[in-house]
């Protein structure tokens, strides 16, 4: 099958979250990317307020929660993700502390300055990142920091293939510099920024969903849909192996000024 003129936003989102819902992470990260990006950020207490925006299960979440202080609500589109990130922090002990409410990021329900720290892992894309940085940081207090992960370019010209296909997949790819200008526009200073290893597209993300589309081909024998999004993803994975030296994630913490 020819995946190549097939786009992200022709698959059917209930199809995409089932798929995602299986796997630990929705998104590239790790533990330790978490753990680092948390270093930059300061005065976090046990009054602090705490939102992770397009939280899914809540891999990163819980990590958040057992290494600060604060109570965090983790936000997403998608109820099955919310339950399973509710039984985890019930799991962890953390269910006085974690809560996971069902909500869409374009329509949050936080009030002005309520927030001390924004989180979100490889979920802004879903209302693009400057309409993101823009619209949540009245949420957050001033002083109050953001941490967003982002597909990012590492170089200002790239080949013809894997340019297409991202520019069809998130319009707003961009380099890093102008990242953190759109950051600085939106009234944030930038803290730091840091390209996530290799490991977490390869081990943690890709690698892991070799089994989950298995898994998904035979729950779904000869569906097409099922067939093709297995697909897309597979080409996505080739393209990050053949071109990962031009883009990448990469985190961005910002203070609100
Ligand atoms: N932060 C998680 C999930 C990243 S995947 C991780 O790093 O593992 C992106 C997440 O954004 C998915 O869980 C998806 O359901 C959610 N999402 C997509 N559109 C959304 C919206 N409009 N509002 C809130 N969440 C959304």
């Amino acid at each position: 099958m020819n995946n190549d003129n097939t786009s992200i936003h022709e698959f059917d989102f209930k199809l995409i979250c089932e798929y995602f819902a299986s796997l630990e992470r929705q998104g590239p990260g790790s533990p330790e990317v978490t753990l680092k990006a948390l270093s930059f950020i300061n005065d976090i207490t046990d009054e602090s307020h705490i939102a992770d925006i397009g939280c899914g299960t809540g891999g990163q979440t819980m990590i958040l929660a057992q290494n600060m202080p604060g109570y965090i609500t983790g936000i997403d589109l998608f109820p099955a993700f919310i339950d399973l990130f509710n039984s985890n922090a019930v799991r962890l002990n953390l269910q006085n502390r974690v809560k996971g409410v069902v909500g869409s990021m374009d329509n949050l329900s936080f009030q002005n300055e309520e927030l001390d720290l924004i989180w979100s892992e490889g979920a802004i894309y879903n209302i693009g990142f400057e309409r993101g940085l823009n619209e949540w940081r009245k949420f957050l207090k001033k002083g109050g920091y953001i941490a967003v992960s982002e597909a990012s370019w590492f170089t200002g010209k790239r080949p013809a293939e894997i340019d297409e296909f991202w520019m069809d997949a998130y319009p707003e790819m961009d380099t890093i510099p102008n990242k953190i200008a759109q950051m600085q526009k939106a009234g944030y200073i930038p803290v730091a920024t840091f390209i996530l290893p290799e490991s977490c597209w390869t081990e943690h993300f890709y690698t892991l969903q070799i089994t989950a589309q298995e898994a998904f081909l035979k729950k779904y024998p000869g569906n097409k849909a099922v067939e093709e999004f297995v697909a897309y993803q597979r080409h996505e994975t080739e393209l990050y192996y053949k071109y990962k030296e031009f883009y990448g994630y990469v985190f961005y913490i910002g203070k609100k000024v």
